[in-house]
């Protein structure tokens, strides 16, 4: 297993190049030299160096210190940012963190939990503090050379993921890695070891201890590496959904009971390898908020048609859909609130048996480009099977309303200046355009009788079989949070 220094980013090799020249150590580090070593791409290459974070600000004119649990430096090349970390050692729980546990459940001796993570440390204490020892080798580009002092190479070559030291102790420490060693495992196609897998197992409930950004941040970065659907095997399979997102991993356990629900299933899957497929072909790592969409969709999928008349605000539908697993994946407020947004648009971004049917301008709103992206994902996941592909739900029994006449929501429309802005353009087609409809099956257009009411919204639609636990629990047909705006604090998100 040899790196070759061409494969080094330049910018990365002249950081370490220029702390070098200022006598101080620097290597590259962390997933950069496992990725290369596995014949992978480097998302990015991070740099470990005995200086300082004030020496790297005074060495690195393009450089700025952030964070508060881990003090580093970014130093800026253009848009590329070179992660650069002092070396450090692993904190052993100082006496003083005893009963200042984060749930106030401070458990003496027997907790691990690391609170404070600045203790600078030298290049091999550094390597040992780091999760797993494929993650532990360091590269010197003067000799082209690994320097492995955790065992790593041997469990890269082995395809193993195992902690560095103690499985027991380290998943104690930061129960975070548990997720981690889940990433590593999907995205790298890699086996993890059996005692840190049973220690995985016996700790998981832990990861309620740590910070939930923390959880939210691991969890969609699990989903965005383009090993979408084998995180998420995984995550079901060890159990770990179950910590995370409980209603989810119900709802994907449960063995569907009619073919509405199979269906539901079989889209859910496919919309994840769709990701997938759409991470690795635009090179592009998917947003938190597509994401997020993406998870939420496959009970709405057939409500959220531009057919479908049965939901003429479908906004609230997705609402209340949404709400337990958004809660529970502790998405941020913003993400929650563009992943419905995401959602609406799709309404007016999938093709149309309609001629009439009404297509707002939204090429300039922030969601607009992720919304075009998901459309994308599910026309491909959908494309191999005339099964998936979403179809139209028509108006509940004595409905008139049509999909034709349907108020755009709020949150869609487009202001009258913006309108005015884009004049004559109006009629040009979206730039990109939503992909064609091939693969779809002809869908019929509601029939139009004269002008139609908005309906008041009715979750319990015969035709709408969603995940149960994500849309029986609304009992009254017009909750009171309707038109008070955007989900609001209805969402319970976690606030930023
Ligand atoms: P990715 O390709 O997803 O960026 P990565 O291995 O670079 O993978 P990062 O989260 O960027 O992961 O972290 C960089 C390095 O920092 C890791 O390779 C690992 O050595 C160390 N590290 C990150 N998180 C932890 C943690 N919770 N405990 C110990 N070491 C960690
Ligand atoms: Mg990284």
């Amino acid at each position: 297993m040899q790196i070759r220094r061409e494969q080094i980013d330049p910018d990365a090799a002249r950081v370490v190049e220029r702390l070098r020249q200022s006598k101080h150590e620097a290597y590259l580090v962390g997933g950069c030299v496992r990725d290369l070593l596995l014949g992978r791409k480097p998302k990015d290459f991070d740099v470990a160096t005995s200086a300082k974070p004030n020496e790297l600000r005074r060495l690195f004119r393009n450089c700025r210190i952030i964070g508060r649990r881990f003090r580093l430096a970014h130093i800026f090349f253009g848009k590329k940012i070179i992660e650069t970390s002092t070396f450090r050692a692993n904190p052993r729980p100082a006496e003083d963190d005893q009963g200042e546990n984060a749930n106030g459940n401070g458990s003496g001796n027997n907790d691990l939990l690391i609170r404070h993570d600045n203790e600078f440390g030298n290049a091999v204490e550094d390597a040992r503090r780091r999760d797993f020892t494929i993650n532990g080798l360091f590269y010197d580009i003067d000799t082209e050379q690994v320097i492995d002092h955790v065992d790593g190479l041997v469990d890269l070559e082995a395809r193993l993921v195992r902690t560095i030291g103690d499985p027991d102790i380290r998943f104690r420490e930061d129960p975070i890695r548990i997720l981690r060693a889940v990433k590593f495992a999907a995205r790298c196609d890699l086996t993890i070891e059996s005692e840190t897998y049973r220690r995985m197992m016996e700790h998981k409930g832990e990861i309620a201890k740590c910070a939930q950004a923390r959880v939210s941040e691991e969890f969609f970065r699990l989903l965005r590496a383009g090993a979408a659907r084998r995180s998420f095997e995984l995550l079901l399979g060890t159990g770990l959904l179950e910590v995370l997102a409980p209603d989810l991993a119900r709802a994907l356990r449960e063995e569907p009971t009619d073919e509405a629900g199979r269906i539901r299933l079989a889209r859910f899957w496919a919309y994840l390898a769709a990701v997938d497929r759409s991470t690795i072909k635009r090179e592009e790592t998917p947003s938190d908020a597509l994401v997020l969409a993406t998870l939420l969709l496959p009970p709405l999928r057939d409500a959220l048609h531009p057919d479908s008349a049965a939901f003429p605000i479908p906004g609230q539908l997705i609402l209340q859909s949404a709400q337990s697993i958004v809660e529970q994946l502790k998405a941020s407020r913003r993400d929650s609130e563009l992943a419905r947004q995401i959602l609406l648009a799709t309404r007016y971004l999938f093709p149309s048996s309609n001629p009439q049917r009404k297509r707002p301008h939204l090429e300039d709103r922030e969601y607009y480009q992720n919304a075009l992206r998901l459309v994308e994902i599910v026309t491909d996941a959908e494309s191999g099977s005339s099964e998936l592909a979403g179809r139209p739900l028509p108006a509940p029994e004595g409905g008139a309303a049509t999909a034709a006449e349907e108020e755009l929501p709020d949150d869609l429309q487009v202001s009258e200046r913006a309108g005015r802005r884009r004049g004559r353009r109006d009629r040009r087609p979206a730039q990109p355009s939503p992909p064609s409809q091939t693969g779809q099956p002809a869908t019929t257009a509601p029939s139009r009788e004269g002008p139609a009411p908005i309906l008041v919204q009715d979750f319990r639609h015969p035709a709408l079989t969603p995940i149960p636990s994500l849309v029986a629990r609304p009992t009254s047909l017009r909750p009171t949070f309707l038109g008070t705006g955007p989900f609001g604090s209805r969402w319970g998100a976690r606030a930023e």
